[in-house]
């Protein structure tokens, strides 16, 4: 074999393989679908090495149920092609098979090697790896892997688990471990730092010390990442159903300003860090129950506090208060698709959120009906009453108003608009009584 990979300490450090029998890693085939299954089959049938890997080894191992089935093989992309019909071959960083059923396809990566740092252009000047398009052998692929926990094999054949990097004893003790030296490998892919966080937050790890330890200092490589990614990571980070723990942990380890710069700083004021943790526990409950989220509400709660910054500049100047809100969010915007590439369908369901807050002051038949017909209402009244669960200048019985408006029929909305009127009449002329006796 002859493979080794350098710690921190550099000293050589030589790789045993571990095979992990079925009695011992709880794992068994009919957790793994079928397709899944057949592909890894037909694989092994034609002469190459094919193993179940990443993701879906972790989270069996762990008890939990794997989000896709990912499988590594010794066949090269081409090889794959030939065997199965349905396959396409995507990626230009590194060419991997999609094997379709319908809409529905399986990942296939070769092996892929160490990357060959002697050659120009392979690595940025920073040490990102930029070119990636080596192949190698299950040893080779497990090293270049990112956390031991991602790093194990699944071989359908004999039931056994391959273990190169020690994943298995990670799993069992709960830690979160970066294969090879922690800075190196954050310096070739920085976005393993939020890898580390997303995972420790998901599943439940303990990032392990010497992982830990350079992510303070090395958070701001994550500017030399393209936006695009960034804005991936993100969603990957906020919609795991774990946002609130990934939130503090982002903060920690000072990344969180990598993401979100122009929000950092505002989650010092405690309404606005109060309407941001409701925000995302409220996510986090959508997820676990299984109903929809949209990145545009993330990005407009994220962004509320300094959209309404701007928002009462211009409402100072004299500006109506939607166009205020207009002007807002196209300052706010701007400067986070820098950081973060939201694209724009999402971008403009947060200035139509933002801009929509303004309508639930006019409580008037008219105006209110025709609200509710809105597409983007809901996605509104959420936001609205959010900001009243937290006194963001909007109370629970405003909120509470919305709530039975839209429960009410034709003649019960006609009624609660009327008497919506009449209130509003009292509390004037109350207001005026002690200017006319004076
Ligand atoms: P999830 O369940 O969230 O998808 P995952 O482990 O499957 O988790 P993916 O992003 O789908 O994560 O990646 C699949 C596998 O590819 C990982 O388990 C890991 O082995 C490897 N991998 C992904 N990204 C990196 C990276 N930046 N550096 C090294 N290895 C990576
Ligand atoms: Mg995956």
């Amino acid at each position: 074999m002859g493979l080794v990979f350098w710690n921190r300490q550099k000293r050589k450090k030589k790789i045993e393989l571990r095979r992990i029998p079925a009695t011992d890693h709880g794992i068994t085939a009919s957790q793994i679908c079928d397709k899944t299954k057949d592909v890894l089959r037909r694989l092994n049938k034609a002469g190459f090495e094919a193993y179940l890997v990443g993701g879906a080894v972790r989270d069996l191992m762990l008890g939990k149920e794997p989000k896709d089935f990912d499988i590594a093989t010794s066949a090269r992309p081409e090889e794959v092609r030939r065997l199965f019909s349905s396959c396409r071959l995507i990626g230009r960083r590194f060419r991997l098979a999609h094997i379709y059923y319908g809409r529905f396809y399986l990942e296939v990566a070769t092996f892929r090697g160490p990357h060959d740092t002697s050659s120009q252009g392979v690595t940025s000047d920073d040490g990102r790896i930029i070119h990636d398009n080596v192949y190698g052998t299950v040893e080779e692929d497990a090293l270049r892997r990112d956390f031991t926990v991602n790093a194990l094999f699944y071989d359908l054949a004999s039931g056994e688990v391959l273990d190169y990097v020690g994943g298995v004893d990670d799993i069992r003790k709960g830690t979160l471990r970066l294969i090879g030296d922690p800075e190196q490998r954050y310096r070739e892919d920085p976005v393993r730092m939020l890898r580390a966080i997303r995972f420790a937050s998901k599943l439940g790890l303990e990032i392990e010390k010497e992982t830990q330890k350079p992510i303070q200092e090395m958070a701001d490589l994550l500017d030399n990442i393209a936006p695009a990614r960034l804005f991936d990571e993100t969603l990957k980070l906020f919609h795991s159903g774990q946002a609130v723990k990934t939130l503090e942990q982002l903060r920690e380890y000072n990344l969180f300003s990598c993401l979100f710069p122009l929000t950092e700083d505002g989650l010092h004021d405690p309404t606005f860090n109060a309407f941001v943790m409701a925000a995302l526990s409220n996510t986090d409950k959508r997820i676990r129950s299984g109903l929809s989220v949209t990145p545009a509400f993330l990005y407009s709660v994220m962004l509320w506090r300094v959209v309404k910054y701007h928002a009462d500049r211009s409402l100072a100047q004299g500006y109506p208060m939607m166009q205020a809100f207009h002007i807002a969010a196209s300052i706010v915007l701007k400067e986070q698709v820098q950081y973060t590439a939201v694209p724009r369908r999402f971008t403009t369901m947060a200035r139509e959120i933002w801009s929509l807050q303004a309508r639930f002051n006019y409580k008037d038949c008219r105006r209110s009906m025709s609200f509710l017909g809105h597409p983007r209402f809901r996605a509104a009244y959420d936001f609205h009453c959010l900001r009243a669960s937290v006194n963001d200048d909007v109370t629970m019985e405003d909120c509470q108003w919305w709530t039975d408006f839209q429960e009410q029929d034709e003649e019960g909305k006609l009624e609660m608009c009327r008497l919506h009127k009449g209130k509003r009449r009292k509390r004037k002329k109350k207001k005026k009584k002690p200017n006319s006796a004076s």
